[in-house]
């Protein structure tokens, strides 16, 4: 079975708005295996409505259709499906009971407009609303199904799985479309996908594609199928994956790296500081976003200034004088600095250029050296990140929290 979702709205269209619907709607059909031919987005216009329906009907088995279900003049849906099916509208008095016991409920009179939302194409029923006040629509040519949802997703959603869903599962019988998303940090997305070719070739069963986030490479797996067969498609696909990805992997699915040191630290009841100059706290704030995180969290610096380096974490003046503040040596005593003081198990640093200003030849713009005292040694790297001022902070962030798991996890050389 495949649909067309069809997103009604000059807010829509004029980009006010941004189609969050259309999305929602394809990803829950995706999960029962029915495929979306298209999205189609028309503004709030019987005419363009109309046609887009006509246009649908000839091409797709379902048609998800959200908005224009309001009870003001410029939510015309009804009026351009009726038109559609080539039908007259007629009033659907269970419909109307509802919509004047919703009113009642809330204490508010029930305007004359209110009623023009009983209204419904003669051979379509209307959907109750639990959310609000326009009813939904179904109606059926041949063997095709047409829903018509209210615009407000809320709302939509709401219908779509109490009113929708279960007969589009029927429909559809036992196919799912599994999707699994593995995380990774540290290669490109080439990279990463050179690794993984031969899986993501067309047509390969299961499907496998990467997708890049904010310097997080992303490998879903698009298993299709009866639930047993898709579920095995994917854990032999993703045993592949691990295998040939490693320790770049650091989670599945919303998982963050901030997630997976978090829980590392906690599983090793060790903790952690910070000393950060150019990404002026994002490492700390991204550790502290994960709840429970006190537990190794010790605390942060920020020391932007030569003069807070050596005020508050012990950097010898001297040291900055002759190796400047971004430079390797002094990296590895804020590291160091930071740890001492903290007296935690790790101490990330970080020293850098963000730019956009003050790159030279020898210390370009995107030069950031990282730091990581622990127990027995210092590490320090060389790192130039790509991308204007808040990427080249963020990836720096990232990156000393990646060099922290892979130490942890005793993964050298993963990048
Ligand atoms: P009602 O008028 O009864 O609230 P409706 O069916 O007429 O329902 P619309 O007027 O089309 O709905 O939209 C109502 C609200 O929902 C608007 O604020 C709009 O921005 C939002 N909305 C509509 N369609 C979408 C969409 N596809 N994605 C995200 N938001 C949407
Ligand atoms: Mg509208």
């Amino acid at each position: 079975m495949n649909a067309i979702i069809l997103s009604v709205g000059d807010e829509l269209t004029s980009g006010l708005t941004v189609n969050t619907n259309a999305a929602w709607l394809a990803q829950q059909l995706m999960e029962i295996g029915i495929e979306t031919a298209a999205h189609i987005t028309v503004g709030d216009k019987q005419g363009v409505i109309e046609f887009a329906i006509r246009e649908a009907i000839r091409r797709a088995q379902l048609i998800l259709i959200s908005g224009g279900l309001g009870p003001t003049e410029d939510d015309v849906t009804r009026e351009a499906l009726a038109a559609a099916l080539g039908e007259e509208l007629v009033r659907d008095e269970t419909a109307l009971a509802q919509l004047r016991q919703w009113f009642a409920s809330k204490g508010r009179p029930m305007s004359a407009s209110n009623e023009r939302q009983a209204m419904r194409p003669a051979s379509a029923i209307c959907l109750e609303n639990s959310a609000g006040t326009a009813p939904g629509l179904r109606a059926v040519v041949g063997d095709q199904l047409i829903f018509v949802m209210p615009g407000v997703p809320k709302e939509m959603k709401v219908m779509f799985a109490r009113a929708i869903l279960p007969e589009l599962k029927q429909r559809a019988g036992e196919q799912i479309t599994l999707v699994t998303k593995i995380n990774t940090f540290g290669h490109g997305e080439s990279v990463v996908g050179e690794k993984i070719r031969d899986l993501m070739l067309r047509g390969s069963i299961p499907g496998v594609g990467t997708t890049v986030h904010d310097g997080i490479v992303s490998v879903r797996i698009y298993a299709a199928g009866t639930r047993s067969v898709a579920e095995e498609l994917t854990r032999k696909t993703a045993a592949v994956i691990r295998q040939r990805l490693g320790p770049i992997i650091f989670g599945e699915g919303d998982d963050t790296l901030e997630l997976a040191v978090g829980k590392l630290l906690a599983e090793k009841k060790q903790t952690v500081a910070t000393a950060e100059s150019c990404t002026g706290g994002m490492i700390a704030e991204m550790l502290t976003n994960i709840s429970g995180s006190s537990t190794y969290v010790d605390r942060a610096w920020v020391t932007y200034a030569n003069a807070a380096k050596v005020e508050e974490i012990g950097v010898p003046a001297e040291l900055i004088a002759k190796h400047g503040a971004v430079s390797e040596e002094v990296c590895k005593l804020m590291a160091e600095g930071a740890r001492r003081h903290a007296r935690t198990d790790w101490a990330i640093s970080t020293t850098g250029i963000a730019g956009p200003g003050g790159g030279s030849d020898e210390k370009p713009v995107g030069l950031v050296w990282i730091g990581l005292a622990g127990e027995n040694e210092t590490a320090t790297r060389r790192f130039i990140f790509p991308g204007d001022r808040f990427g080249i902070r963020q990836r720096a962030a990232q990156m000393g929290l990646a060099l922290l798991r892979w130490k942890m996890m005793g993964a050298g050389g993963v990048i």
